[in-house]
């Protein structure tokens, strides 16, 4: 009997609960939507985790949850490659072996709250092992963080036969893994030397779209146009490609992270906390220093070609994590980006380049609501984006320092 009574009860409850979601509203006065274009006093309305409006603010402003004018109001930036869980060990060494797996975890809690603090709503992470828990705890809201995308674990053996390589494709998507990571050449520090032949890469990229999977490329020099001649989707770094390798991308549709100043300069900065950790040393660190001009340069050439789709990505890694955004400041100081391309490369783009154009990347009604604030207009100082004062995530506050 009580059963039958209760059902309607709660009935009652959950319609109540609908109808009372709060709505949150946002006063801007100058507000960037994201794909380039700049709003003027408009007001922002929210209801539970998405925008349900973005109207023209006219006459005597009314009653705002929050004020944000005499601020730059816009979309959260999308940081397309970057490695949360990789943090320095107890001693302040990269790749400790002592390190407690508790404290282990901890850091990359610690990275990803630093990462939505300094105002990236979604990172992609390209990959380890240890995303999958920090993703879903993130997603549940057990812990705060960005929302992250994350390979999981990255293909790079060059011995795999055709057939095991789709094998190793369908396993990251069975073990629930948002993007596939290659690798199609070296690091930087070995070289950069190519790895996966063109068959190899080409058996990857057909089967993770087969999965419905993006495929994103770690690649180098030549491995930059095979990787577009295979139909990958992404190609990250880029680093010693020449114009045709760029155009090449450029007409396949091809989407392009690369990097100019911070994952190199954090390494740099932090030489002695990496130095004896495998694969860092002082060889290593001599190849980084010799790419860093080159990388600037590639990246102007980048943005000469034309109809190339550059997406923003920091690859942060220990010591850069809510550091992301000196990445805009590179890109912008050194390598004479436009401002407001950069900021879009960081949002709409970002987005698409994902497929969550529908859901991110916007300021628009039905997108998620992650909006954030700066202390200052990038488009007439890029260092405001040091200067995040408002982080909201999914229609929640995570941050409100104006
Ligand atoms: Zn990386």
């Amino acid at each position: 009997m009580l059963r039958f009574r209760l059902v309607p009860l709660l009935l009652f409850f959950c319609a109540f609960a609908v109808a009372q979601e709060r709505t949150i509203t946002i006063l801007t006065q100058n507000a960037f939507d994201g794909r380039g274009g700049v709003l003027r006093n408009v007001r922002i309305e929210i209801r539970g985790d998405k925008i349900v409006s973005v109207n023209k603010q006219t006459g005597a402003p009314t009653l705002a949850t929050y004020d944000l004018r005499g601020f730059t109001v816009l979309p959260g930036w999308i940081d397309s490659h970057a490695h949360p869980t990789w943090h320095f060990g107890p001693n302040g060494h990269f790749g400790e072996k002592d390190e407690l797996p508790e404290r282990a975890t901890l850091q990359a809690e610690g990275n990803a709250w630093r990462t939505l603090l300094s105002g990236f709503t979604t990172i992609q992470s390209l990959g380890s092992l240890e995303d999958v828990p920090l993703r879903d705890a993130i997603n549940h809201g057990v812990v705060p963080g960005p929302r992250i995308l994350t390979a999981i674990n990255p293909l790079t053996d060059e011995k795999l036969t055709q057939e095991q390589i789709r094998d190793f494709v369908r396993k990251v998507k069975a073990d629930s893994g948002d993007v596939l990571k290659i690798f199609a050449s070296r690091s930087i520090r070995q070289g950069g030397v190519r790895t996966l032949s063109d068959e190899q890469l080409k058996v990857a990229c057909d089967e993770a779209r087969a999965q419905g999977l993006r495929s994103v490329v770690h690649a180098y020099k030549d491995a930059v146009k095979a990787s577009a001649d295979a139909g990958c989707t992404e190609v990250e770094h880029g680093s010693l490609t020449t114009d045709d390798d760029l155009r090449e991308m450029a007409s396949h549709g091809t989407w392009f992270d690369p990097q100019v100043g911070l994952v190199i300069h954090n390494y740099l900065d932090n030489k002695e906390k990496f130095l004896g950790a495998p694969g860092y040393t002082e060889e290593g660190f001599a190849k980084m220093q010799e790419v860093l001009p080159l990388n600037v340069e590639m990246f102007k050439r980048a943005l000469r070609t034309p109809g190339l789709k550059i997406v923003f990505g920091t690859d942060a890694v220990a010591g850069a994590h809510g550091r992301n955004a000196e990445e805009f400041i590179y890109r912008v100081k050194d390598g004479g980006q436009d401002p407001m391309a950069a900021m879009v490369s960081a949002n709409s783009l970002a987005a698409q380049a994902m497929n969550l154009d529908k859901e991110i990347g916007s300021l628009s009604p039905g997108m998620q609501a992650d909006i954030i604030a700066l202390d200052g207009d990038p488009t007439k100082d890029i260092t405001a984006v040091r200067r995040v004062v408002f982080v909201m995530k999914g229609g929640i506050v995570y941050k409100d320092s104006r």
